[in-house]
């Protein structure tokens, strides 16, 4: 099956309103652990077809969410809807929700088209209510024998076609390659045709590479099906490429939530700023209004800014914001807030060269864009830095 035709079959499901649907709402979820309080009034709204992001620190209860939605932790208190229904008292295999973990959890013994037929046996003999596990490595058995049922098989066959495995279905998987066997434990999740796809830190084993490219065929599938999707992870990078949303957690709340731009652009608070992306902090000791702008001191400078409000706070500045120039080039006060400095270490990145300057007595972190065959400023240069007003935030 091509994956148009694969998206074909999930749109006309999507009329019939049965497989890859579904909106999650979690409202007031608080969860303890003897004493320990992981989740406090956790809220999220996430819509259909949407690809989601829980993103914090460790300890800060994106699992606990996640596990909780799912249905393997019971909240202490909180309701979570998957679509309109209640499914607080509905147990983990009737939540219809597919879930891929970072250890993959696949079966050694079992081949990859054995792994994926294993949870759609599961879910069969679930929706009869049969707790008769062997039952399931008979059907399985059965499929060697050539008696497993065609439209079962049909079914795995398909996902193993998209998932690109077809060629692999015999092989076990502790002979697969690391993304492989994230795209069996993927493919294993889809093949139930759950309401939600529940991804908890899936790329954490991989090496750099493979994690950057299995980050664009997971987004890929994911459009692709537009099944509503939930990824844990703790690297804002993975959580800021892939998701259309991100909720930041510290602490066992939400501390805001937004498109991945708008966090960027717009940190909530200092902690936000400084888990999402790097950012130069000072603290403000005074605003002030002053014609078309408000002057900010704080201990070593005086920045113009666009912002409004009068409360103190900290002023956060992209490194991208900075420009840098070499000491002697002409520029205006007016418009720009220009600060005298010096270069402590330069490193050379790649599309960019990030300078470490000391100016107003901070150490400020510095993104030039870098173009090939340009010199890169040595350290112990004099620079000027200069920053539009409107680049100095206030939070
Ligand atoms: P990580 O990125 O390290 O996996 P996380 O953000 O997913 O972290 P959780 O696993 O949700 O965090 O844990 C949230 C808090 O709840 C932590 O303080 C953790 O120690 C605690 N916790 C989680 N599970 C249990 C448990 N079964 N018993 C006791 N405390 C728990």
């Amino acid at each position: 099956m091509t994956r148009s035709e694969m998206n074909g079959k999930r749109n006309s499901s999507k009329e019939e309103g049965a497989i890859f649907m579904g909106s999650v709402t979690v409202d007031q979820l608080n969860k303890e652990f003897s004493g320990v309080k992981a989740l406090n009034n956790v809220n999220l709204e996430i819509k259909e077809g949407e690809f989601f992001a829980l993103l914090g620190p460790s300890g800060c209860g994106k699992t606990t969410t996640m596990r909780c939605i799912a249905g393997f932790e019971e909240p202490t208190s909180g309701v979570i809807r998957i679509g309109e229904e209640k499914v607080n008292h509905i147990p983990p295999n009737k939540r219809n929700c597919g879930m891929v973990f970072q250890s993959y959890a696949l079966f050694p013994h079992m081949n990859v088209f054995e792994n994926v037929a294993y949870s759609l046996n599961i879910k069969q003999l679930n929706e009869k209510n049969v707790l008769a596990k062997m039952g399931v490595y008979a059907r399985l058995l059965n499929r060697r024998l050539g008696r497993m049922p065609k439209e079962m098989e049909r079914k795995v066959m398909e996902i193993l076609e998209y998932m690109e495995l077809e060629p692999y279905a015999d092989r076990l998987t502790s002979e697969l390659s690391g993304g492989q066997q994230q795209r069996v434990a993927l493919g294993r999740a889809l093949v139930m045709e759950p309401a939600v796809l529940l991804m908890d830190e899936p790329l954490s084993n991989l090496d750099q590479k493979l994690r950057h490219s299995m980050r664009n065929t997971i987004r890929r599938i994911q459009q692709d099906l537009g099944i509503t999707t939930i990824f844990v992870t703790h690297d804002q990078e993975e959580a800021m490429s892939m998701a259309d949303r991100v909720a930041v957690m510290n602490n066992g709340e939400v501390k805001q939530i937004g498109r991945p731009t708008d966090l960027y652009s717009h940190p909530s608070s200092p902690f936000i700023a400084n888990f999402v992306g790097t950012s130069n902090m000072l603290n403000v000791q005074s605003i002030e209004r002053v014609g078309a702008y408000s002057i900010i001191k704080g201990e070593g400078f005086a920045l113009k800014t666009n912002h409004q409000s009068k409360e103190k706070g900290t002023v956060i500045i992209r490194p991208e914001s900075i420009q840098i120039h070499h000491a002697d080039t002409e520029m205006n006060p007016e418009l720009m807030n220009i600060l005298e400095g010096e270069i402590l270490i330069s490193t050379y990145l790649g599309s960019i060269v990030r300078y470490e300057v000391k100016a107003a007595g901070h150490t400020l972190i510095v993104d030039a864009t870098y173009a090939s065959g340009e010199s890169i400023l040595k350290p112990g240069t004099k620079v000027k830095l200069a920053i539009e007003p409107e680049r100095v935030l206030v939070i």
